[in-house]
């Protein structure tokens, strides 16, 4: 019988319980107890989900309080010597939560360690922070609890622990500055490594039989010597008393494929939605005593399987096989919602394409019934119905539009190009006639509770479409006075209307939907609600015209019309799986150039695409980095050259670093571009050392990420640091990113102070 298993469960809980029993702990609303209550009860509930889908083990140890990768850091005893952990004591989690949060209920607040994003997804993980004399021992229990827990309960735990190689090169510190890649790294490997073993022989110890040991860097671009530690490594994990199953996904081994002959693990774990094409050398090199393990559903989207074309590699995969065949998601399912059941709002045909975690698992055991070709009855019927409703899928009128297919075509042939930057810029500032250090912000003004009131009153069909208009044009005045009085250069509409950047886009946008329930954790207790685009996107009317024309109505000043940019729309969602996500890419553009042509015609001189997960679209291999790069600045650029030479165009990034990715900004030819760089004390600016960027550039002063109110004299600092490696003619003076989170005290205070610094700029220069 070919066995099912999972390589991870969402942890939040279907009603983000996680979530709230976090917070309440952390606000002093619970106990310890409480917190580790909820945590038993969601691990049971989940661990039973996945049993009742038929799976031959249950993963323990993706439960995590925080992130898994801190979980695991934690129980290496890995803790910086800021957060004061004595010598020999276990690691508590209070000290767990100061390193995510800088803070807990007890112990001395810190420096919270770096948080970032978990290869190309949106969940953010805690970077170890890596020094060359840490020793390392098992200095937390929960890995062993949790074992025990699923065992009392009558299941087969499968652990699952992050790979020795991948947390180092995840791992950072000063010791190590080369980055990911740094050699230097692989000397902590011994000390590492007996820990590793210590965790192996106390899980074998406890009846374990498999565990999934995650390597997921071997997709990657590896440097030699990271690929030579792998036999050793692996030689000493594979020799402790359990057999590991080394789990690889998001890319194919496909680079690293030499390695597997010699490797001596047990098992192998291959993503094969993401990299079919890597079955055949892996079933050539595998040893005919290792098992293989086949992601073949689905773990990074919300898609049903094709469960015909999914069978067709199992069988192939079998006859080779035999037992030695095992069936997965390609990934850990921490990347999808939990239930679709849940979902009342959705209607039956859109919901008969989806599928979240505990479908997934379902979609598991029918292709292991059938795989094995013993179906029941009810089986047969099921994989039936699915594929019924993946051909209604392929054929459906909502997906495809011939009219936004036509339109593609014709973009084929527009021209991306405007008129050479000097030109344009010469006549931007005859037209807008900015002073230098020309200051605006970033969109966002304070979601105060009242506006969020507002809008959900509005939504719940509690107050008229007359009088929420009347309340949002209300706060849009203030917010133009405000900015006004207090004399900031280009103004903004503050975006009370909107929740979420990418949500409203998408509700006004055909081709996507949006669910109720399905929540995806972003990093500790934030979860995340992704758009599902599912159809060709259209625009069905002008989305934000009407509120940025009012705003201008108020002023002399230039407001700019605020656009979330295609790359961020896609990035940001579930996206079709039936199509190229650069095609998806291109269909939303074209509706955002069509919305920016409406605001020029309706009078609004700056116009701002923000393209915040820019970065974050990038491929994990460098070597697929220009394609990427080269359809990402053309979407942006589709979107946006359509405009006299007198519109001002802006972009603005933020969350990452831009230094690698520099010429590819530049090419997307923004007029102007706001930037995050204060957090990195303006790192960026290394990167003006071999390129000249041409535009016009803002890199942010002040982190709006904290409440403290920025100095001015710093401020003027980092501009004069910046003019050292671009024109002052250049430089803009703005705040890293949208104010939304922020409360009105301190916005005030802040951009009061900033305003200063760029009058003082002025008068010196
Ligand atoms: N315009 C958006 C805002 O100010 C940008 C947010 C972002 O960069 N994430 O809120
Ligand atoms: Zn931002």
């Amino acid at each position: 019988m070919t066995i099912i298993h999972n390589l991870g469960f969402p942890r939040i809980g279907s009603d983000r319980e996680l979530k709230r029993a976090q917070e309440a702990y952390w606000a002093g609303r619970g106990d310890q107890a409480a917190l580790r209550e909820t945590g038993r009860e969601l691990r049971a509930r989940h661990w039973a989900i996945q049993a009742r889908a038929g799976l031959a083990t249950v993963p323990v140890g993706d439960f995590a309080w925080y992130d898994h990768i801190l979980e695991w850091t934690t129980t290496l005893g890995a803790v910086p010597a800021r957060f004061g952990q004595p010598e020999g004591e276990p690691v508590g989690l209070d000290t767990l939560f100061r390193m995510a949060r800088g803070r807990a209920p007890s112990g001395t607040p810190a420096a919270a360690c770096e948080m970032t994003k978990w290869f190309d997804t949106n969940y953010h993980y805690i970077v170890p922070e890596l020094h060359p004399d840490q020793t390392y021992r098992i200095a937390r229990e929960d890995l062993f609890e949790q074992v025990a827990e699923a065992l009392a309960l009558g299941h087969r735990p499968k652990p699952v622990i992050p790979g020795p190689l991948t947390w180092l090169w995840l791992g950072k510190g000063d010791a190590y500055p080369h980055g990911a890649a740094d050699e230097a790294k692989l000397a902590l490997l011994p000390g590492l490594l007996a820990v590793y073993e210590a965790v192996l022989r106390r899980l074998a110890g406890q009846g374990v039989e498999w565990v999934q040991i995650d390597e997921p860097i071997l997709g990657l671009e590896l440097p030699e010597a990271w690929r030579a530690a792998l036999p050793a490594v692996y030689g000493r994990l594979a020799g402790q008393g359990v057999r590991v199953l080394l789990a690889t996904y998001f890319q194919g081994l496909d680079l690293n494929l030499d390695l597997l002959p010699g490797l001596p693990v047990h098992g192998l774990h291959v993503d094969l939605v993401r990299a079919p094409g890597q079955l055949e050398g892996v079933l050539a090199a595998l040893r005919a005593d290792q098992v293989l393990s086949l992601g073949l559903v689905d773990g990074r989207n919300i898609w049903r399987t094709d469960l015909d074309a999914a069978l067709r590699i199992a069988t192939q995969a079998q006859a080779r096989l035999g037992e030695r065949l095992w069936l997965a998601p390609s990934c850990s399912l921490l990347h999808v919602p939990i239930d679709l059941e849940r979902e009342g709002g959705l209607d039956a045909e859109l919901k008969s394409w989806l599928s979240f975690a505990v479908q997934k698992l379902d979609e598991l055991r029918l292709l292991g019934a059938l795989a094995d070709g013993r179906p029941t009855s009810d089986e047969l019927a099921a994989a039936a119905r699915q594929r019924a409703a993946l051909q209604a899928r392929r054929d459906s009128p909502r997906i495809h539009r011939p009219a936004v297919a036509r339109r593609l075509d014709e973009a084929a042939s527009l021209s991306r190009e405007r008129a050479h930057f000097d030109q344009r810029i010469a006549r931007q500032q005859a037209r807008l006639g900015l002073p230098s250090y020309p200051t605006t912000t970033i969109g966002s003004f304070p979601q105060t509770p009242e506006i969020r009131a507002l809008r959900r009153d509005w939504r719940g069909g509690g107050i008229s479409d007359a009088a929420y208009e009347n309340a949002i044009r209300a706060e849009i005045e203030r917010v133009i006075r405000f900015q006004e009085d207090i004399g900031l250069d280009v103004l903004v509409h503050g975006e009370p209307e909107r929740n979420d950047m990418v949500e409203y886009f998408g509700e006004l946008l055909d081709g996507f939907a949006f669910t109720e329930y399905g929540w995806v954790q972003s990093y500790g207790s934030r979860c995340v609600k992704p758009p599902l685009i599912y159809g060709d996107v259209a625009r069905l009317a002008p989305m934000t015209v009407a509120w940025s024309a009012y705003a201008q109505s108020l002023t002399e000043r230039p407001v700019k019309g605020m656009l979330t940019g295609p790359v961020t729309i896609l990035q940001w969602s579930f996206v079709r799986d039936d199509q190229p996500r650069a095609l998806t890419c291109r269909q939303i553009a074209l509706a955002l150039r069509d919305e920016v042509q409406d605001l020029e015609q309706a009078g609004i001189t700056v116009i701002q695409i923000d393209e915040p997960a820019f970065r974050e679209g990038l491929p994990l291999r460098r070597a697929d980095w220009p394609a990427y790069l080269d359809w990402a600045v053309d979407c942006f650029r589709l979107s946006t050259s359509g405009v006299r030479e007198d519109t001002q165009i802006h972009t603005h990034m933020c969350y990452s670093e831009f230094n690698d990715i520099i010429e590819a900004i530049a090419r997307m030819d923004a007029d102007v571009i706001t930037i995050e760089t204060s957090r990195s004390n303006m790192e960026l600016l290394g990167a003006f050392e071999d390129f000249a960027y041409p535009n016009d550039i803002g890199p942010g002063v002040y982190d709006i990420h904290s409440p403290n109110v920025p100095r001015e004299d710093w401020m003027v600092d980092l501009i004069r640091r910046a003019a050292q490696r671009l024109p002052a003619e250049r430089l803009w003076v703005n705040p890293d990113c949208g104010l939304k989170t922020r409360g009105w005290p301190e916005t005030r205070a802040a951009l009061a102070s900033m305003v200063q610094a760029a009058r003082t700029l002025r008068a010196a220069a």
